[in-house]
């Protein structure tokens, strides 16, 4: 395979220098643009307005697009998911969600992940490598295409949600330069409004993100109102706790811009976190910090070896009730794509299209 100068990372300004460097005029790296962004055709073959010796050559020194799906499962609602595969054989997932008035695309930062959240099937893989800027870009692409068909404009707007395998935050640059290539309006045009990144709670990033104006939404995975379970079910905690990690959301809330969204996420799981008396532990902490950030509760979604359950609707509701009686608006989140292993926390590069029931169960 051409291990060549992978294209779609590059925003448009660095790809009509590439142009330019191999000795071409400028608006062939702009045609080049729109055809790998806005047309999104993955390769050189395809873009039948360059010339046959221009595209022979880019074959030679670089490549169109770096992503191969292996399988595709597509659940009972309608939701997506891809597995794909590196150019180094590493596993990256993907998940298309349509919704009645917009698309949602959730996709991976880092093939695995280094974080050991206990409840999330992710973690196991344990980190493989964070993805480059092109292969955030080409999830968009390939879900897309596949979806819509090859360039055609998709009939909603797309939302995207940095929600999928690996942690944002530990892949900052990758992901930002990504987040600038699809903003472009010749190309992706989906603009940082329309994207929201969630976080295990990497607090320099936190801060580093309150400075940049151009920014996504941010979301904040708590799972936890106190140190000593955080610091059993998101590890990450003993670097960050909760203290230190509502200090930079409170910063973080201070730049919000109006129609900003700001969210936390709490994955529910029965018996561990769910009780009365954490919701109550759970308002006066984001109170005492005055955050006023929604919350968005995420009933487990349940993956084989992980020992947990999810809550059972009562408690999700009651837990509801009483961080609204004290004033944190909260939603409840309806899981999407489970019967095929592409709801929150099962992205595990699975196979499988449903669930396997074991026979001791
Ligand atoms: N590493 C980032 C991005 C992953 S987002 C982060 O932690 O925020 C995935 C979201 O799904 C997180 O809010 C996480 O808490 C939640 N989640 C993980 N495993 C889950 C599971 N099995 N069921 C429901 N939600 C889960």
């Amino acid at each position: 395979m051409n291990q060549g100068i992978h294209l779609s990372g590059l925003a448009q300004p660095e790809l009509v220098e590439f142009i330019e460097a191999l000795g071409l005029p400028a608006y062939r790296g702009r045609q080049l643009f729109a055809a790998l962004q806005q047309r999104r055709l993955r390769s050189f073959e395809e873009i039948s307005d360059l010339p046959k010796d221009l595209r022979v050559r880019l074959n030679e020194v670089a490549t169109a697009s770096s992503l191969t799906v292996e399988s595709r499962y597509i659940s009972v609602d309608g939701t997506r998911r891809y597995l794909m595969k590196t150019h180094d054989n590493l596993p990256v997932e993907t998940v298309f969600i349509p919704e009645e008035r917009r698309d949602t695309i959730c996709f991976s930062s880092q093939s695995g992940c280094p974080l050991q959240c206990t409840f999330c099937l992710t973690a196991q893989l344990g980190l493989l490598r964070s993805l480059t800027a092109g292969e955030i870009v080409e999830q968009i692409i390939i879900a897309l295409n596949d979806a819509y068909g090859v360039g055609e404009k998709p009939p909603r707007g797309t939302n995207l949600v940095g929600m999928g395998a690996g942690e944002p935050f530990l892949n900052f640059d990758a992901l930002m330069k990504a987040l600038r290539i699809m903003a472009n309006p010749e190309g992706l045009h989906i603009v940082p409004n329309r994207v929201t990144v969630s976080t295990a709670g990497i607090v320099p990033r936190i801060l580093e993100l309150g400075k940049i104006p151009d920014r996504p939404h941010l979301a904040i995975s708590l799972a936890a109102p106190t140190d000593e379970l955080r610091d059993k079910l998101m590890p990450i905690n003993k670097k960050w706790p909760l203290e230190e990690l509502l200090s930079a959301c409170k910063e973080f809330e201070k730049t919000l811009k109006a129609g900003e969204r700001f969210t936390f996420e709490y994955v529910m799981l029965d018996g561990v976190n769910d009780s009365e008396e954490q919701a109550r532990q759970l308002a006066n902490l984001l109170n005492r910090h005055g955050l006023k950030a929604k919350v968005n509760l995420i009933p487990h979604n349940a993956a084989d070896p992980l020992p947990y359950q999810p809550s059972t609707a009562g408690k999700v509701e009651r837990f509801r009730s009483i961080l609204e009686s004290k004033g944190v608006h909260t939603f409840v989140r309806r899981p999407r794509g489970r019967d095929i292993f592409a709801a929150c926390g099962q992205l595990a590069a699975r196979a499988g299209a449903t669930i396997s029931h074991s026979a001791t169960k």
